[in-house]
Parts: structure tokens; sequence; C-alpha cells
């Protein structure tokens, strides 16, 4: 079974050279029909029974536009909907079930949230044919275990709950303060609950456009909570919190589907993942062409086996290569000159003080940075890069530095590509940073488009690559993960790695995503404090030393897995974690 994808966002029949596919395509020159041009809308249409599957049209295309693929025949009666002509294709879907939290794990623009839209009955799926009806679809599932739910949904009886993506968006769409939002959402009569479970009892009388990304998370999560339904769906829960609401937020999730709830979540920090689900699925596929939901598989199973980039039940490799985790000390540390020390800090903003303690930094190291959210990790980092003062002590180096800030503005007049070759147009040429940051990150792709119109996931990438290719000692990143999926955390993190090792340069990064801070990381900057009162940045230590410090405060333990050395936190009060909190082990064991 062939499949041809044209993304017509960056098709472009002017610019190439006058519909170069239909041209250059052998079908066509022979005198058959494998392209054609849609007149009324100006574009080529690719017709997969004439087509021949050459692959030509793919490598002529200037744009890379066109996408054609085999896939196997067992997967044509998978097909759940097709957008259209040449569009996206959606092969499968999770399997829900009461009393289950199902985990989605895979890439984005592999149509998780059109899987979403279909079991919440926002969307009737086409069965990529013109199916118009939900009894189609039910005849499609039968002997599935998604036919009692459609025919639930059918019926009217199953009412979904989201909880979306973007929370940084709902103040566009909702006014008014906390308590009044939260009161209106609660059917189930837990308001008071769920305010103290998500610490949320002094934001209630807050205005909902004054509240910060983590708060907003929160705020959120608890209205998705309080209704009452049967599917619920947290589409990336753990945005903008830090380790401890993450997996406090996993437990409330969890909470849910014990109480008998079907709850679906997509989720791109694995440690949170692999402790919030019962099950997973992995999707994979190409971005904006298709994408395949596995089988549903054990989380722990299922998470290796996406590390691996291999799927054993399907037989499928995804990836080209594994992702393995290495404690810091069997790493081949370069570290050993000293780059910089600096001196004691303070900044005192009246409401919030800071007190970073000396330390050291050395070269070819990554230090992470970890500590709750409003800790001062953010104005660390900023003091190193010269964007605040100190109130006390001096940043006096001679250190060139590259910062990347939390929030990114998009406000750069031109093209990704203009943008990156103004700060070294020699490093988008040079083989080993295409290797190993730009490709790997998606960048070539996007260098045609406008900076002020990327989306937040795509902008993260291009001042990630800003950051990195300009030449400095010192490389200031904070919240990389942000807006990344589970693939692309995993790219940018064995970027940093790499280019830290190859060049001799340091890297200081502020994390939440424990296994993104496991795998770059060779030492730990702990904060420690009162969150929006005062903080207090310890030197740098090492991995294990910073860890058991850092999850001490947290009063979570982690283990490793003993196949893909990633950690995986343990349930809170299961034998393993008691047994490592006896022993002030938090992390190593
Ligand atoms: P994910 O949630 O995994 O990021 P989506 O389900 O949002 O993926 O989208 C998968 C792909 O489907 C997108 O890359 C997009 O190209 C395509 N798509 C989504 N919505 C539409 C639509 N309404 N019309 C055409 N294509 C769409
Ligand atoms: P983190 O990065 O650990 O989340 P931040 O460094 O962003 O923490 O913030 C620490 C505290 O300092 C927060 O309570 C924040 O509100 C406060 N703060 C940050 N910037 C300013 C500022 N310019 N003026 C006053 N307070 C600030
Ligand atoms: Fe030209 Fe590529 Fe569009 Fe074909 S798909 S018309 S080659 S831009
Ligand atoms: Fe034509 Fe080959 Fe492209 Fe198919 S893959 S449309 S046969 S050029």
């Amino acid at each position: 079974m062939r499949i041809a994808v044209i993304d017509y966002d960056r098709c472009n029949p002017d610019k190439c050279g006058n519909f170069l596919c239909e041209r250059v395509c052998p079908v066509n020159r022979m005198g058959g029909e494998a392209i054609i041009i849609d007149e009324e809308n100006y574009r080529p249409v690719i017709q997969e029974a004439s087509c021949t599957g050459c692959g030509i049209c793919v490598h002529k295309c200037p744009f890379n536009a066109i996408t054609i693929v085999n896939l196997p025949e067992e997967l044509e009666e998978g097909c759940v909907h097709r957008y259209g002509v040449n569009a996206f294709v959606l092969y499968r879907l999770p399997v829900v079930k009461d009393g289950m939290v199902v985990g989605i794990l895979g890439p984005n623009g592999t149509g998780k949230t059109t899987a979403v839209k279909i079991l919440a009955g926002q969307l009737l799926p086409n069965l990529c044919g013109d199916n118009e009806s939900w009894d189609n679809v039910i005849r499609a599932f039968r002997g599935n275990e998604l036919q009692t739910y459609f025919e639930r949904l059918r019926d009217g009886e199953i009412r979904p709950v989201v909880k979306p993506q973007y929370v940084d968006l709902i103040p566009k769409a909702v006014k008014g303060k906390v308590r009044d939002l939260l009161k209106r959402a609660d059917e189930v009569g837990a308001f008071d609950d769920v305010v103290r479970e998500l610490e949320l009892e002094n934001v209630l009388d807050r205005d909902i456009k004054h509240l910060s990304g983590g708060e907003l998370q929160r705020v959120a999560i608890a209205a998705a909570i309080l209704r009452k339904a049967h599917f619920y769906f947290f589409d990336e829960p753990s945005s903008y919190l830090d380790i401890r609401q993450r997996l406090k937020v996993a437990r409330i999730i969890r909470k849910l589907a014990d109480s008998g709830k079907s709850v679906l979540t997509v989720e791109h920090d694995l440690a949170v993942l692999d402790y919030l689900s019962d099950v997973i699925h992995v999707v994979y596929g190409k971005p904006g062409a298709y994408g395949i939901f596995s089988q549903p598989k054990g989380t722990r199973n299922g998470i290796n086996e996406f590390l691996r980039g291999y799927l054993r039940d399907e037989n499928v490799r995804f990836r080209p290569y594994e992702i393995r985790f290495t404690k810091s000390s069997e790493r081949q540390s370069q570290a050993s000159d000293v780059l910089v020390q600096y001196p004691r800090l303070v900044k005192d903003y009246g409401g919030f003080k800071l007190e970073v303690e000396p330390g050291e930094l050395y070269m070819g190291e990554v230090v992470s940075i970890v500590g709750p959210n409003g800790i001062g990790k953010t104005t660390f980092v900023k003091m190193l890069a010269g964007v605040e003062e100190p109130t006390k002590g001096e940043v006096d180096w001679e250190l060139k530095v590259s910062y990347k800030p939390q929030y990114i503005k998009a406000d750069y007049e031109g093209t990704v590509y203009e943008l990156l070759s103004r700060i070294d147009a020699a490093k988008l040429l040079n083989s080993f940073y295409k290797t190993e940051l730009l490709n790997p990150l998606g960048i070539p792709d996007l260098y045609d488009k406008q900076v002020n119109e990327l989306s937040g996931g795509e902008l993260q990438r291009v001042a990630i690559t800003a950051a990195l290719i300009r030449d400095a000692d010192l490389y200031l990143l904070d919240e990389p993960s942000a807006y990344l999926d589970v693939e692309q955390r995993l790219a940018v993190s064995r970027a940093i790695r790499h280019l830290m090792e190859k060049e001799g340069k340091t890297a200081l990064v502020v994390e939440h995503d424990v296994l993104m801070i496991d795998y770059i990381s060779d030492r730990l900057m702990v904060f420690e404090g009162e969150p929006g009162r005062h903080g207090r940045a310890l030197p740098p230590m090492g991995m294990r030393e910073g860890m058991n410090r850092f999850l001490a405060s947290v009063g979570i333990t982690f283990r490793r897995e003993p196949e893909t050395g990633r950690p995986r936190a343990n349930k809170e009060g299961s034998v393993k974690d008691r047994e490592q909190k006896e022993m002030g082990e938090y992390y190593y064991v």
C-alpha cells in the first residue's frame, strides 16, 4: 500500500519551476497521470493508484513538500481518518478503558490530537473514505475493545473532558477569578480537596490573566478533574511544572482512574508518563504525513521499546539509533580545566531574595540546574548572562556567553535561515553541526519560514540552535525542553552533550525533565529555599550527591531501569521507595 502526502504549505509551484514534480515524474513522461494539476487550487495532486513510488518527485521538489511511503498492506484496514486527498493519514486508535490511564508517546504531528478528537466525539472519522455515520465506525471496530466505547459515544452516554495542551491560551478564552472558574467547574463537589491537592489556595482570588504558566496548568487540571465525566483527556499535563508538581499531578490523575474513569494522556516527560500510565501506545510515522498507533504495551516495556527505536511486536524500526542512559561517573569526562570561578552573588527583588554560593565551572561539562519553581534559577542564569545586575557581588569575567532565555520572543523580521546565518553561516554548512544539531532538530525544514510565524515548538528549536551555533565559552539554556516533544527532547539532549564534549565548552541548563537531566548532566546545581520568598544556590556538585539532596527535599526516589539505564520514579510508599529513603539513596541504587 502506497500513500502520497503533499504539504501544501510548503509547495510553491511558481518557485520550483512551474510544477517541477509533474514534469519529472516518469509515469507522466510516459503519458500516464501519476501527478495531475488541480487548476482550481493551483496545486499538484498525486494519484496513488498510478504512482509507482519511484521517489523522483520527492527528491526533486526543492521545498521537501512531498512524502511517498510504502506501508504494509495489513495497515489498510486500520485506516481511521484521512484529512483529504494527499493529506495526513491516521492508522489505528488507542484503547480507552474504565479504571485505566492510557499514555500516548510519540512526536508531534503524528495524529495524537486527531485520535483524541475522535474519541471525544468531536470528529467523525471518515475511515479513509466517505464515511458519514458512527454506525459505520462501530462496524469497523467490531470485535475491538473500542466497539462498546463508540456505541456509548453514539448514544450520548459518554461525556468527555479535555485539559488542553496550550494552557497559556486560557486567559484569552476565560476571564475572571480562579475561584469563580473552579466553582463553576465543580460538578463533583470536590472543590476544597482539589484546591488543596493542587496547592491553589494562594491564587484563588487572583485574576486568571495574572497567573504564571505553572499556575495556569494546575488550574486547568483542577477544572478538568472537577467535571463529572467518563472520559478525561490530559494533553501534556506537566508543562511549566517543577518535578514535585509533576509527580503530584500524576498522582492526582491516577486517582481519577482508580475511581473508575477512563483517562488518556499525552506526555513528553518520560518519567512522568511512566509514573502515570497503566499502558502506553507508541505513535510512530512521519510528522505531518502519517501516524500509526502501536498495540497497547506495558508501560515499562513500551518506553524501553521507544528508547530503542524498535517496536518488537510490530517489527518496526522507527529511529536508526538507540537512546541509552549512562551514569555520569561512567562517562569519559573531559572536564578538568576550570573555565571560571564565580563569586558569592545576591539578588534582592524586595519580595524575593536569592543568595548564590560561590562555585566553579569546568570546561567540557554540562551542569544542570534543578529546584522548584520560583526559587531563583532564572534569576541566577540572568545574572551570569549579564541581563540582571546582582545586588551584591559582581560577574566581571571576560567570558563569551550565549544565552537562551526561558521565554523566547519571535520578534525577528525575516526567515529562520536569515536569523541563523547572521549568527554563524559557516556552522550551517559544517558537517558536525549538521549531523549533531541541525538535522536532528529538523532545522533545515524551517529555513524558509518567517521567524514570527513559527509555532512554540519550532521557535524553541530555532532558539536552541541560535544559542548553540554562537561562538561562546559558556552556554546558558533556560528550559530547553519546553514545547518540545519527546523525540525532540532526546535530540536536543544529544546535541548539547556532543557539542560540549567535542568543543570543550561549558553549558548550564535549567531543566525539570528528569530523563533529560540524567542524560545531559555531568554535575548538578541544586537550588533550595522557599519558593517566591528566598532561594539559595548551592555550588555545582556530583550527580549522586546533587540528586540525593534535591530529591530528598522533594520526597521522591528514583531507581534505574536495568535494560536502558533510564531513571524511573518509585511509587510512593512502595518497598523500594521506603528502602531507598531509609538509606538516603534517592537516586542511585
Ligand atoms: P499531534 O497531536 O500528534 O501533534 P495532530 O493530530 O494535531 O497531531 O495532527 C496530525 C497532522 O494532521 C498534522 O500534521 C496536520 O498536518 C494534519 N491535520 C490536522 N488537522 C487537520 C485538518 N483539519 N485538515 C488537514 N490536515 C490536518
Ligand atoms: P525560577 O526560575 O526558579 O522559577 P525565578 O528566578 O524566575 O525563579 O523567580 C524567583 C522569584 O523572583 C519569583 O518569586 C519571581 O516572582 C521573582 N522575580 C523574578 N523576577 C523579578 C523582578 N524583575 N522583579 C521582582 N521579582 C521578580
Ligand atoms: Fe513544485 Fe514541490 Fe509543489 Fe511539486 S510539490 S509543485 S515540485 S513545490
Ligand atoms: Fe511520479 Fe515517482 Fe513521484 Fe510517484 S513517486 S508521483 S511515480 S515521480
